[in-house]
């Protein structure tokens, strides 16, 4: 080892405690996840994060969750961002959404309950969405993975161009299996996680090249399941769009590695945990920056905080 190489070596060395702060190191960038359930116990939540080397995530919770929150925040600050939901049939959600907001909730979602995409009920969120200055996020889905599960957000892709010319303000993040299906042209609801090379042209695609109010969160299996079909694809569509996608996890296995993960409708998933499954899926199909963008700034951008 010469000078040079010493002096890089030591000034490397340095560097490396921010980075494993940050968990920059097994991802090679540190990672946000968009798409994270409130657990119970605040340890809980942690040990997922820190065992798939995730470095920040948004709290999804529905109803009065602030104290939950709040007991999390004072465990890891710094750690957790806030997105509320809360029942869209009911009279009061404007209210107890608007108060979330007031009390720190950064968003709304996830939205997952049995009305149409175009709908009055989630009309007034969008709208409601856009006076607060906050994104929606939403569950789009309307194939079964269980018996008479229903569908929820229904009417994605006959309905949702229409939603997103009208609410130009609202900031519209799409996620689940209609959403992520939809990236095929030639998709008509056959099956929640279709296989096979994508045909060009989904509306998916489409809207996300087309309207700026619209993101895509890349959490749960069906996110991973349209990475995952057809590699070319998957380069071209992750390079077009790496301004509008976030990564996310929905992952509910215990321990960051697998543990106790069980989707019946994706058995190739079973024992792994999500978040790794498309962190490595990401990383292998696109440079670094991109990754970068996907897994950590863009949400920054998305909800106005410092990376
Ligand atoms: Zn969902
Ligand atoms: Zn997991």
């Amino acid at each position: 080892m010469n000078r040079r190489e010493f002096l890089e070596t030591v000034a490397a060395a340095a560097v490396l405690p921010t980075l494993a702060r940050q968990g920059a190191g097994e991802w090679g960038a540190p990672v946000f996840d968009l798409h994270f359930h409130l657990r119970p116990q605040p340890a809980a939540n942690l040990a997922h994060l820190d065992g798939a080397g995730i470095t920040k995530a948004n709290l999804l919770t529905r109803g009065r969750a602030l104290d939950q929150v709040k007991a999390l925040h004072a465990t890891a600050p710094g750690r957790f961002t806030w997105f509320n939901s809360y029942d869209v049939t009911q009279p009061d959600a404007e209210q107890v959404l608007t108060q979330a907001v007031k009390s720190g909730a950064q968003g709304f979602g996830e939205m997952k309950f049995h009305v149409a995409a175009d709908g009055p009920e989630l009309r007034r969120m969008y709208s409601l969405a856009a006076d607060l200055h906050v994104p929606i996020l939403i569950h789009f889905q309307e194939v079964d993975h269980a018996p008479n599960e229903g569908t929820w957000s229904a009417g994605f892709a006959k309905s949702f161009e229409s939603v997103l010319k009208a609410y130009p303000r609202t900031r519209f993040i799409g996620h689940a299996d209609a959403f992520w299906a939809n990236v095929s042209a030639d998709y008509h609801n056959e099956s929640a996680y279709p296989t096979g090379p994508i045909t060009r042209g989904g509306v998916t695609d489409r809207w996300l090249g087309d309207y700026p109010n619209l993101l895509g969160d890349m959490s749960a299996v069906s996110g991973n399941n349209a990475m995952a079909r057809d590699p070319a694809f998957t380069a071209d569509f992750l390079k077009r769009h790496q301004d509008k996608l976030l990564f996310g996890s929905d992952c509910s296995c215990r321990d960051g590695h697998g543990a106790g993960y069980d989707n019946p409708a994706a058995p190739r998933m079973a024992g792994k945990c999500v978040a790794r499954e498309t962190l490595s899926l990401l990383k292998r199909a696109t440079a670094a920056d991109v990754f970068q963008k996907i897994v950590w700034g863009n949400v920054h951008k998305l909800l106005r905080i410092p990376a």
